[in-house]
Parts: C-alpha cells; structure tokens; sequence
C-alpha cells in the first residue's frame, strides 16, 4: 500500500520515533508548528476519521491517551496542549492516514485558520 506512515509503521521508512506499543506509533513531525509537535498514529492503515469503525473506538481512545500521556512525560501538560486531527480537504488533511497532532511548549490561539 503507498500509504507514507504505513512506511513508517513497517520500517520502510524511519520516524523519529518517540512512542511504540503493539498498536500505536508516536514519531516527531518533519515540518513541526510548535516546539513540540509529534504526530501518533494507529498501526492500522485508516484513512480519515470518517473511515472509523465502531471497532476501532478502543484504537481512538489509545490516540487520545498517548497524547496526554506524551504531554505529561514531555513536561507541558500543565500548561496546555494542542491536539488535532484534521478530516479529508477541508479539514486540511494531507497524510491519508489517521493521525493525531500533539503540540505543545507555546501558546495556541483560537480559533484555528
Ligand atoms: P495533516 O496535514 O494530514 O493533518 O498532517 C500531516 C503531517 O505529516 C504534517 O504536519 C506534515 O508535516 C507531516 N509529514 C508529512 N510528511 C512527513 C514525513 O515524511 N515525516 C514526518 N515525520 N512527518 C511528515
């Protein structure tokens, strides 16, 4: 499948892994938009949010909790985090592949562009 974080999930190509379990992988992005900003994404190719199954609600959760999780080892959970996930064109998604943005270390303005 030529799916980019695919590749990533098999070792085709190498993150900047900063998390693995048997069902997430948590790598830095290449083009981060805050001083942290780290992408996790299900093992599972999914493409988009509209693409999730009622069996993957255990899976989403895991993204969520990593996210948090990350965000208190990483030392910003008290101040505040952004989380994102963005949903085919409109929603500005270019990785077709689910996948959770956690930045943090500034603050965020509201609403988003
Ligand atoms: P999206 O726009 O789909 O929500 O987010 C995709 C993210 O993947 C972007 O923030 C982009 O910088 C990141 N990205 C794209 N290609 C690569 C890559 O080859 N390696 C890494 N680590 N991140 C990538």
């Amino acid at each position: 499948m030529d799916c980019l974080f695919c590749k990533m999930v098999n070792r085709d190509i190498e993150p900047d892994i900063v998390y693995e379990d048997d069902h997430v992988l948590a790598f830095n992005d290449i083009n981060p938009q805050a001083p942290t900003h780290i992408l996790i994404i299900p093992k599972k190719h999914i493409a988009t949010l509209n693409d999730i199954e009622e069996g993957d609600l255990a899976l989403v959760g895991r993204l969520q909790y990593t996210a948090a999780r990350l965000a208190r080892d990483l030392g910003f959970a008290e101040d505040g985090y952004r989380v994102v996930m963005n949903c085919n064109d409109h929603g500005g998604q270019s990785v077709y592949h689910v996948h959770m943005h956690l930045m943090g270390g500034r603050r965020f303005t509201w609403p988003a562009g």
